[in-house]
């Protein structure tokens, strides 16, 4: 008897390993230097001239020297290998979510493919439910994992009823105050306000947003005009078609009802734009990722959206169990969503011309909307928009900068900070060199593209594995019912 309870003992306490080590995280990615110089290279700062034949020396986190290359250079073998290749600034994503931190411990796998694609700079636009930076400052300050800079608006604000569990609410203008300097004493770098504010009490957050000092990024509420609302840095467009036209509750119909928008209500978008001074931040790549609903089972196939867990694909997006967002979506929602989208891309084109301000942000985690990945989506849909590609770059890194309030970021200078992409190809001139990418440095420390790939390949692998796989799945079905405290 005792015999037998010790082999179950021992086969369960088997199996218990098993089942702890195939949830167990890879190894992290490690650079290989952080004190290094990259001779004879074009440096190309966006929208200034291209200096070519440079060396740059990269020491604690600093770009310490930045010269034309002469014979005292010649000496150092050090990282010859990227020599005539391209440097350029990292990208800067002007709206990204970080992954809640629960039992799939995704939050290093996020960062990582931000770096492998180039993202050196991040702003957190929401944590839905309050968990998800704290743990990823945690684990890069201690060195846990390597991932780029963080910028993060925490809380969302919003009025009642609260669409996600971490949100401040504000019953009235009176907590603006309140809630601006809450958000300023937990050391946030941004405001985001959200659904349900009035246009009184988004001034009221305006104000007291000013007064701490943070910027203000947000949605348009579904009852407001674009400009009714004013919100400094406007996020996905909203606010464009007029709130009548707009299904109350369904949320698709925010992204998708454009029929009404026709050249006046453009013109008049660019003009509130240019009067009240908006930085609008569309997403395009948002929009885009809802049109893969189109074909949602080749979709399950294609080979970026795989690199996320299966959880995304079958749980979190999912058309029947997943986020409010997504879930019942129509054939008709498909059809007015494909219009929408060339007339955003449309007025991102007229904002544009009329020399209003743009940035590059992809929303990840939206549908089919895959980190790191969906920023060069985003150039691409910029581009195909009609912008020339050398000012898409200019927004994804220098312009961007300053409107996340970071104007040090996004440039490459010598006493800057070394947030650096190194290219065989001139991705300005075709924005399929985006794929030469061959190293990134993320402040200061250097990561080689096969390094960065076969960490990339590591997570996905064990998020595949199926222990992983399997508990993933259950767990998402729990979290988005959890995370969801409306679904309305
Ligand atoms: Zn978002």
């Amino acid at each position: 008897m005792i015999r037998k309870l010790l082999l179950v003992a021992i086969a369960l306490g088997a199996c218990a390993f098993v089942i702890i080590k195939s949830l167990e995280l890879p190894a992290p990615l490690n650079h290989v230097s952080d004190d290094f110089m990259l001779p004879a290279v074009t440096v190309i700062n966006p929208g200034e001239a291209v200096r070519k034949n440079h060396t740059l020396v990269v020491r604690d986190g600093k770009i310490v020297r930045f010269a034309a290359f002469d014979l005292e250079f010649r000496r150092d073998k050090n990282t010859t290998i990227y020599r005539n290749m391209f440097v350029l600034p990292g990208l800067i994503d002007a709206h990204s979510h970080l992954p809640p931190d629960n039992p799939l411990k995704l939050t290093s796998y996020f960062l990582l493919l931000n770096l492998a694609h180039g993202v050196t700079t991040i702003r957190e636009a929401g944590d839905v439910d309050g968990t998800a930076v704290a743990v990823a400052k945690r684990g890069m300050a201690s060195g846990a994992f390597p991932g780029p800079r963080l910028l993060a608006c925490g809380p969302l604000v919003g009025g009642e009823p609260a669409v996600w569990a971490n949100t401040q609410i504000m019953n009235s203008a009176a907590d603006a105050m309140r809630v601006a300097k809450e958000i300023k004493a937990q050391g946030f770098d941004c405001i985001k306000s959200y659904d349900h504010l009035s246009q009184e009490e988004i001034n009221a957050l305006k104000n007291a947003a000013n007064a701490v000092q943070l910027p203000v990024m947000g949605h348009v509420p579904e009852s407001l005009r674009y400009e009714e609302a004013v919100i400094p840095d406007t996020q996905h467009l909203f606010g464009v078609p007029l709130p009548e036209n707009l299904v109350p509750g369904d949320r698709i119909s925010r992204s998708a009802n454009w029929d009404e928008v026709d050249d006046a209500r453009m013109a008049e978008i660019v003009a509130a734009t240019k009067r009240f001074n908006i930085i609008n931040t569309p997403t395009l790549v948002s929009t885009f990722g809802l049109l893969g609903f189109r074909n949602y089972e080749a979709m399950q196939t294609d080979h970026k959206v795989k690199l996320l867990p299966r959880v995304y694909r079958d749980v979190v997006w999912s058309p029947d169990i997943g986020l409010p967002a997504y879930r019942g979506i129509t054939k008709q929602h498909l059809i007015k969503l494909e219009r929408a989208f060339e007339k955003k891309k449309q007025l991102v084109k007229r904002l544009y011309d009329a020399k209003a301000r743009l940035q590059i942000g992809t929303d990840t985690q939206l549908a089919f909307v895959v980190p790191g990945h969906s920023m060069h989506q985003e150039m691409e849909l910029f581009h195909r928009s009609g912008i020339p590609l050398d000012e898409v770059w200019r927004i994804a890194t220098v312009k961007n900068a300053q409107g996340i309030g970071r104007p040090e970021l996004g440039r490459v200078y010598e006493g800057g900070p070394a947030d650096l992409l190194i290219f065989e190809k001139d991705p300005t001139q075709d924005i399929k060199a985006l794929e030469t990418l061959v190293a990134v440095v993320a402040q200061g420390k250097l990561y080689p593209i096969q390094e960065l790939e076969e960490a990339v390949e590591r997570h996905r692998l064990h998020y595949h594995g199926w222990v992983a796989d399997l508990v993933s799945v259950a767990a998402g079905r729990i979290l988005v019912w959890k995370a969801v405290t409306s679904t309305n």
